[in-house]
């Protein structure tokens, strides 16, 4: 048995100061029947808890870590920036630096703005739809997240899923009324609701590849036709790639599947592990935001020179190669997964788009929240905790998605298929 005596008292001490003793909900660690192991350090792959686990990491801070915890560049470059000062509120080339990485890679970002969260970049997205079309509606996307602001808690993914808080209190009924949630993967749903509200959409916003109820990819056709109907109709494509974003591949999710949006936003990546996200499109769009336009958006740590280096470090080492060798890894990790699932009858749906990846313990193909809704959660439990004890985390909850880092090697994927291996063979028993 893992020792996890100190983390239990750290949890307890936690829960004095913060609800459910954490900062953000699905750490708590409620949905699969366990309690969090509080980390002392990370470095490469994998974790090392505060009793002395070292556990190999598929979370990587949600996504962001993708060279791995600690990678030697990114800290050099964070603590030669901090020597300089850590926050000027006033522009640093920094900030026109990370700017133009993102742009050769996302050219569709012709301009941008640099804000703290993911939260903040969709949230400034809805606005400057709205702002730019006069319009108030808005289409999402049952089981996607984009972050914790007003409108987009509804039909959402990710912790209000695990959680089933659909309808926030706090969230006031008018606002949302404005938030139209329609299917995933269901182009007859989006073309429908454009029937509906033909002149009353601003703008409609999707994960390219959903990772906040479980990882489920859009079907191109679908990303495609949504493309043509936001043309038809006025209103704006906006691409969700806050989880995507540099992490899905070299170009994310619109190079993936050769879709060009109106507007992105960028998260986790971006930052290399600090505070920083991302929004931004086409000029005729982003000129309306303040002080260019009228559309007000601002940050005091916005462009924070620490968040900017650690970004910068980030996106300058990572290669086309180095997606094909995480993507290898993903393929392989998934492929032992699966293998390991039907020597023991298990039902279970794998996925896997580039370096992101994730299961359901489910005899059905997975398609939509509703389908994701209906996989085997408790087993998950089950087998989340089993994994938890071999030195295998994972995002627990099954309405997250798996990562992969250039830190991961051959061994840790071997590792971890034998983990699940013995998993299955103990549940079976
Ligand atoms: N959009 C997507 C697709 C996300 O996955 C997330 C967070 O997981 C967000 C937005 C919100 O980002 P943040 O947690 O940085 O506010």
């Amino acid at each position: 048995m893992r020792q996890t005596e100190q983390s239990q008292k750290a949890f307890e001490k936690a829960k004095e100061y913060f609800p459910g003793g954490v900062n953000s909900p699905v750490r708590a660690f409620r949905s699969v029947g366990s309690t969090p192991p509080f980390i002392d350090h990370a470095k490469g792959a994998y974790l090392y808890d505060i009793d002395g686990n070292q556990y190999i990491d598929y979370v990587l801070s949600w996504g962001p870590m993708i060279l791995g915890h600690a990678q030697d560049k990114v800290i050099e470059a964070v603590t030669k920036t901090a020597v300089k000062g850590t926050s000027f509120g006033a522009p640093s080339p920094l900030e026109t630096r990370l700017a133009e990485l993102i742009q050769k890679r996302v050219p569709s970002m012709e301009e941008m703005r640099m804000v703290n969260s993911g939260t903040e970049a969709t949230m400034s997205a809805i606005r400057l739809a709205r702002g730019v079309t006069g319009r108030e509606k808005f289409v999402k996307f049952k089981g996607c997240y984009h972050g914790h602001s007003d409108s987009f808690l509804v039909n959402a993914g990710s912790g209000v899923a695990t959680f089933e808080l659909e309808d926030s209190p706090g969230v006031p009924k008018d606002l949302i009324k404005q938030t139209l949630s329609v299917e995933y993967n269901n182009l007859q749903a989006v073309q429908d609701v454009f029937k509906r509200y033909p002149d009353e959409i601003a703008a409609v916003i999707i994960e390219p590849i959903a990772g906040n109820m479980g990882m489920v990819p859009a079907q191109p056709e679908f990303i495609q036709g949504i493309r043509k109907l936001t043309e038809e109709h006025g209103a704006l494509f906006i691409f969700d790639e806050v989880m995507t974003g540099f992490r899905c591949d070299y170009d994310s999710a619109q190079g993936l599947y050769g879709v060009v949006p109106d507007l992105t936003t960028l998260g986790k990546v971006v930052g290399g592990g600090l505070p920083a996200a991302v929004f931004g499109g086409k000029r005729q769009y982003m000129k309306h935001i303040a002080p260019d336009g009228s559309i007000y958006q601002a940050g005091t740590l916005s462009g924070n020179p620490l968040a900017m280096a650690a970004g910068i470090a980030t996106l300058e080492q990572l290669t086309r190669e180095d997606y094909e060798y995480m993507n290898a890894l993903a393929k392989k990790l998934v492929a032992g997964i699966d293998q390991a699932a039907a020597k023991y009858q298990v039902p279970i749906q794998t996925t896997c788009r580039g370096t992101m990846w994730g299961y359901f313990f489910n005899d059905q193909p997975v398609n939509n929240f509703e389908q994701s809704k209906a996989s085997d959660q408790q087993y998950f439990a089950h087998v989340y905790r089993e994994l938890l004890e071999e030195g295998i985390y994972l995002a627990p909850s099954q309405f997250e998605t798996g990562f992969m880092s250039t830190a991961h090697t051959e061994q840790d994927i071997e590792a971890t298929i034998q983990a699940f291996d013995r998993v299955f063979a103990k549940l079976t028993e």
